[in-house]
């Protein structure tokens, strides 16, 4: 890729004229060397302030073949270098979108070979007995509500299985202060209080953690591009429902307030251990499927139940 401003602009951290782009939330331009360094030391301090990764730590990484799972596989890669005892390995859902995930599956069989991590790939297909495609929404709930919560089931219960202790997820600043903004407008301060670096532990439930979860979007899909990391940038055909609104917005508003979306995490990362005592975790055993749920009926058998209805 060649970037338009490249040797016209200065880059206002080394001085070059090597510009690739501003990050409007310093008002600086930057090159793309500067913006690695910058990327790789938010990245570090976030595993070492949060303490994500330890020596005795076996890490299933989600990996979808998008930009955001493949960095945090790259760079857990590095740090299973860095970290003896570290253990990997690396868990893609095929949730059936023809076009669309085999394409990215493609890429992220390359990407596990080049980095020298196991890779085990489940189907919702396989597991639950339908795919994405198949689903047929014009009720209450939205594809995307479907992919996710089966999604998310399926990865918890492999990374269990698999024996892990954390489950290593691609979420990045965009993705988290959404979340943040989708449950103030829900009012749901269950979800809230599982948001933050790593979530809460609890039994059967596999500890989330997100290293890139202080890299603007934008960095990332630079980072890949500078670096050369291969992964899949297209779009899914099913991507609706109140989190696209919500990103929409949110990028009005930083366009117009810079560095918004850092100030929502900043807002509410303090706040994260009150409204976890507040709102007592509950961890229930489904009484259909026995999976860890927050209700007497997960919600992987209510919407399976609904589909049939
Ligand atoms: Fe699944 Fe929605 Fe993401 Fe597509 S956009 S992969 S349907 S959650
Ligand atoms: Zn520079
Ligand atoms: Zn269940």
């Amino acid at each position: 890729m060649k970037f338009s401003f490249t040797k016209m602009i200065k880059c206002e951290f080394c001085g070059k004229r090597s510009a690739i782009t501003k990050l409007r939330y310093m008002n600086k331009f930057v090159c793309g060397s500067c913006l690695t360094k910058i990327v790789d030391k938010r990245v570090s301090r976030n595993i070492r302030r949060n303490k994500l990764l330890d020596k005795e730590d076996r890490i299933a990484v989600a990996v979808s073949g998008g930009k955001d799972s493949t960095l945090s596989l790259y760079k857990i890669a590095e740090y299973r270098d860095k970290i003896p005892g570290l253990e990997t390995i690396a868990i893609s859902i095929d949730e059936g979108i023809k076009g669309y995930r085999d394409k990215a599956l493609a890429i992220v069989k390359k990407n596990v070979k080049k980095l020298k991590i196991e890779h085990k790939i489940y189907s919702l297909k396989k597991e639950f007995g339908i795919t994405i495609d198949q689903i047929k929404t014009n009720g209450p709930y939205s594809t995307c509500t479907y992919c996710g919560i089966l999604r998310r089931r399926l990865l918890n219960k492999k990374a269990r299985e698999l024996g892990c202790n954390k489950l290593a997820t691609g979420h990045n600043l965009d993705d988290e202060s959404q979340s943040i903004l989708m449950n103030i407008i829900r009012g749901d301060l269950k979800t809230m209080a599982r948001l933050g670096p790593k979530s809460p532990k609890a039994k059967d439930l596999v500890q989330r953690i997100k290293i890139l979860r202080e890299v603007p979007e934008k960095e990332i899909a630079l980072y890949c591009m500078i670096n050369k990391i291969n992964c899949f940038f297209g779009q899914c055909p099913y991507a609706t429902g109140l989190r696209i609104f919500i990103r929409e917005k949110l990028n009005e508003i930083e366009r117009y307030r810079p560095g918004s979306k850092f100030s929502i995490l900043r807002g509410i990362d303090p706040l994260l251990p009150t409204i976890r005592k507040m709102v007592k975790i509950k961890v229930y055993r489904c009484k259909i499927c026995g999976e860890p749920s927050s209700k007497p009926i997960c919600k992987v058998c209510f919407l399976l139940k609904h589909l049939s209805a």
